[in-house]
């Protein structure tokens, strides 16, 4: 059977948040694979734990992925700090992949930045990597790749809690796994009163909600106290960030300074975006569309600007409507990094520093122990793509890693495996509920 298939019937997706099939990499024909152990996202360690403790499965799946795409080479990109992860892989490593050793910067796991690190190719404007011959897995996908070669089906996901919980770790944990369950795992929280930014303070969301559960693309859990900084500051109704942000801007252009695709030498230039945001009443037409080209980083929103204004969140609103409106942007300048750009990276210590997490910034250390959970509610739509269809009724018993949703006929989508044994209790359009 061919890798693609094998990675098909196991439903493995990307790991490191954006969930696109892997399946779909794995039959393209290309230079270059790279393995994204790069991880940046504050206080998130769970790749770092990986790599320490799996090496041998991560490099399988890269050697797999370079064989079926016919690529000439590998890299493995990783922070240079991370000794012990560099120590682990370097002795799994084969010569046909290098080791790309990366600074402590944010956002040092954007596929662009890694690619440009790696190979010194930039992807063209509104690009994707297959565009320049490469394709890029994080490493927890290629640790899946690897046990999909083995028939072992996704069922659980790698994830990282920390914060204000009383044992920050790394450990797998079921899909469709409560963040309740999740944060008693880990001893509870120090607090009574708390917010979960799932999937990292930059790139992630704010959660109040303890019933939601853990996806294939969950990174990990950040709980914060209520009066943190961080949650008053993404904890607000939508129309104030943009509200305060039409009266208050200065233009001072600090979010462009920052940007991370800006300094690339990508047309994207969000304090423009921001210009845009006084004429926004007027339809999506008038949208700076520059933001078409902003990969939500989060810099220019929590880093760069100096009134606290959410220039990354009117990236998105002008991304989204621009989107409804079928309007593209086309870049008009070549791609050319920006003279200045090593100057301007933002190292991870000052990222913390300047979010008010240094109290938090603490190992996470990778804990092999079983967590036990009754029951699973496993979403059907946990990928780019289509939702996955339910192949089991309720009331049916089933078996932990039996398929129990498939990709809908000639559709981009997953298979969905069962994560526990046990009887089907609802069956809906958007989630399969199990108990055990
Ligand atoms: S950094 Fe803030 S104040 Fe300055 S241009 Fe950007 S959004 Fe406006
Ligand atoms: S979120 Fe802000 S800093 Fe990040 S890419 Fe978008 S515009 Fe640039």
């Amino acid at each position: 059977m061919l890798l693609s298939e094998k990675i098909n019937n196991a439903g493995v997706v990307g790991a490191g948040g954006a969930g696109f099939p892997a399946h779909v990499k794995a039959k393209s024909k290309v230079e270059f694979v790279l393995a994204n152990g790069a991880e940046c996202e504050p206080l998130i360690h769970k790749d770092y734990e990986l790599m320490v403790h799996f090496p041998k499965e991560i490099v399988n799946g890269l050697e797999l992925l370079i064989e079926s795409t016919s690529a000439k080479k590998g890299f493995f990109g990783v922070k240079e700090k991370n000794v012990k992860a560099i120590s682990a892989i370097s002795s799994s490593l084969t010569g046909k992949i290098e080791l790309t050793r990366l600074g402590d910067f944010y956002p040092s796991g954007d596929e662009f930045e890694l690619i440009y690190e790696a190979t010194g190719r930039l992807i063209p404007s509104a690009g994707i990597p297959l565009d320049i011959g490469c394709v890029v897995n994080n490493v927890e996908t290629l640790y899946n790749i690897s046990q999909s070669e083995k028939d072992i089906p996704v069922t659980k996901k790698f994830i990282c809690v920390a914060g204000v919980v009383k044992k920050p770790a790394s450990f797998f944990v079921p899909i469709g796994t409560s963040f309740k369950d999740v944060i008693e795992f880990v001893g509870g929280t120090k607090v009574k009163d708390y917010g979960i930014f799932v999937g990292g303070v930059m790139m992630g969301y704010l959660t109040f909600g303890l019933n939601e559960v853990v996806t294939k693309t969950t990174a990990g859990l950040i709980v914060l106290p209520m009066d943190h900084y961080l949650i008053k500051r993404k904890n607000q109704p939508e129309q104030n960030w943009h509200r305060i942000g039409k009266s208050a801007c200065d233009q001072c252009s600090y979010c462009t300074e920052f940007c991370p695709r800006y300094l690339l030498g990508y047309q994207v230039e969000p304090h423009k975006v921001m210009r845009s945001l006084g004429f926004t009443k007027t339809g999506s037409a008038v949208w700076n569309q520059m933001a078409e080209l902003c990969c939500s980083c989060g810099l220019c929103t929590l880093y760069a600007c100096p009134e606290d204004l959410y220039p990354k969140e009117a990236c998105d609103k002008a991304k989204t409507e621009m989107r409804q409106a079928g309007i593209k942007f086309v870049q008009q300048k070549p791609v050319k990094v920006h003279p200045i750009k090593e100057g301007r990276r933002v190292p991870l210590k000052q990222l913390i520093m300047k979010l008010k997490l240094q109290d938090y910034d603490a190992e996470a250390p990778f804990n092999p122990k079983e967590i036990s959970v009754g029951k699973v509610k496993i979403p059907l739509q946990q990928h780019i793509g289509k939702a996955s269809e339910a192949t089991v009724k309720k009331g049916e018993a089933v078996e932990e890693r039996q398929v129990i949703a498939k990709i809908p006929d000639g559709e981009l989508g997953a298979n969905i495996h069962a994560s526990i044994s046990g009887k089907v209790k609802e069956v809906t359009k958007e989630f399969i509920l199990i108990e055990s």
